[in-house]
């Protein structure tokens, strides 16, 4: 894959997510003129979420995908809902400073009540377990920054705790970790089955959505937008972007603000009945403090999925399947050998900063993407965010700030650098779990 250009996906919507989601929309393709108040372009959350909004509140709204609904970062994700931002929630108030930083993570720390509301209000069958998130210390030095994180939720109301070795064990059938934050305001869901769901409910809403209808020209006319596709035509007043990793060359500038990432997963064959009553017993996804892919939660079918290490720039790699299994021995010692049945892997559309960024791109032309791998939550909250400024809520109720588009300055250089970065992350990693490792 040549990083400089726009990534494509080749690799079909995993087999361990499809079985379990509602039914692919099997939407029709455009073949013909339609006008409309807005066009969103791309059907992940981002998108979908946006389109929900604005056909509930009885706007004309067409959806336009490439591919299918959930063809992107959503129908691809690890599935682990987050009230949080990449980074920790001091960082997030010092880069945005007190006012929107204040907004921010108040807004993040509502995405879960959000998403598994919408879930239950358009009853999306898509696994979804509210059962909490674990956080676990991979070794002395994180666990302070646990306790200060625990500190700042607890000190706002949420449900969030510190926990000890004895209880970690509990919780995850491992010896590994000495302690652990339990947030019990997040939780994991199939996104593929999530993102069909919000489609499903915009289309009931009144949303019109079409798939296999790339977007592959754009310019403004006198009152409005001209999206033009291979075989239709929609002219819209406003316009949403909402193409996160999978931006392509619509508008000048844009894919050159996000730099691409390969993320992997692998999906285990199911756990025994003995070892799924002491592995992840409760339900919650268990993450641990390290730099690089901690994700392991147990599915409902008693399968352990795991967030894995692979090729980050390659549209063909595969997960690196070794290193998977011995961290799950190293994990979980009573599982033994475990085969892996099912892969999943997608883009993630990493931005400088890696937060999502809202950019007034031209009048009526808005784009939201680089959602840095948080975007289960969060997209679902940046539909929200476009859908306000869409119809005009005042500045003070939006969660983002809109930011200028900007190149991301090393991108002609970002292929090595961003290898250099995560091998030595690799390495950082392996070095702390060799002379840290709690348990
Ligand atoms: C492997 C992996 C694991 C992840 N795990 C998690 C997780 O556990 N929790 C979490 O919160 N987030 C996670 N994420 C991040 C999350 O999946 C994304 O942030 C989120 O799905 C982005 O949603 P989106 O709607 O903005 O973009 P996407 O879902 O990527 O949708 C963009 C869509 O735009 C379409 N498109 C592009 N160009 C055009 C065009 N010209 N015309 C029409 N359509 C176009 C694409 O086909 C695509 O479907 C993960 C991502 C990956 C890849």
């Amino acid at each position: 894959m040549e990083i400089n250009g726009p990534v494509l996906d080749t690799t079909p919507l995993s087999a361990t997510y499809i079985q379990t989601a509602p039914p692919p929309l099997d939407a029709p393709t455009l073949v013909d003129r339609l006008k409309v108040d807005v066009a969103v372009v791309g059907g992940g959350y981002t998108g979908l979420s946006t389109a929900l909004r604005l056909a509930e509140s009885g706007g004309r709204v067409a959806v336009l995908e490439a591919r299918e609904v959930g063809w992107g970062g959503s129908g691809r994700a690890f599935g682990q809902v987050v009230p949080y931002a990449k980074h920790d929630d001091a960082a997030v108030l010092k880069h945005f400073g007190p006012q929107w930083g204040e907004r921010l993570v108040a807004g993040l720390a509502g995405g879960p009540d959000l998403v598994f509301g919408l879930i239950t209000q358009h009853e999306i069958s898509c696994e979804a377990v509210r059962a909490g998130l674990i956080f676990a210390a991979h070794n002395q030095a994180a666990i302070a920054g646990l306790d200060q994180r625990a500190r700042f939720w607890r000190d706002r109301g949420a449900d969030v705790e510190l926990v000890a070795r004895d209880v970690v064990i509990a919780l995850t059938g491992s010896r590994y970790y000495e302690a652990a934050l339990l947030d019990h305001r997040g939780g994991t869901l199939n996104p593929l089955g999530y993102a069909r769901g919000l489609a499903w409910a915009a289309i009931r809403g009144g949303a019109m959505l079409f798939e296999n209808s790339r977007v592959i020209g754009l310019n403004q006319t006198g009152g409005g937008w001209r999206l033009v596709t291979a075989r239709g035509e929609v002219n819209a007043a406003q316009v949403v972007l909402a193409t996160d990793a999978y931006t392509d060359d619509l508008w000048p500038g844009l894919r050159q603000s996000l730099i691409p990432l390969r993320a992997y997963q692998l999906v285990s064959a199911p756990l025994s009945e003995n070892l799924r009553r002491s592995v992840l017993p409760g339900g919650q996804s268990l993450s641990d403090t390290r730099r690089l892919y901690s994700g392991i939660r147990r599915r409902a079918d008693g399968r352990l999925h795991l967030s894995v290490d692979g090729p980050a720039f390659s549209n063909t790699g595969t997960a690196f399947a070794a290193k998977s299994s011995k961290r799950l021995r190293d994990l979980f010692p009573q599982i033994g050998e475990l085969a892996w049945e099912h892969a999943v892997a997608g883009w993630v559309g990493m931005t400088e900063d890696q937060y999502p960024h809202i950019h007034r791109l031209a009048p009526g032309l808005i784009a939201a993407i680089g959602l840095s791998g948080r975007g289960i939550a969060f997209g679902t909250l940046l539909g929200r965010d476009v859908f306000r400024r869409l119809t005009g809520v005042p500045e003070h109720d939006w969660m983002l700030p809109d930011t200028p588009l900007r190149p991301i300055r090393v991108k002609p250089v970002a292929r090595p650098l961003v290898g250099a970065l995560l091998n030595t992350y690799r390495l950082l990693d392996r070095w702390d779990l060799r002379h840290n490792a709690a348990g």
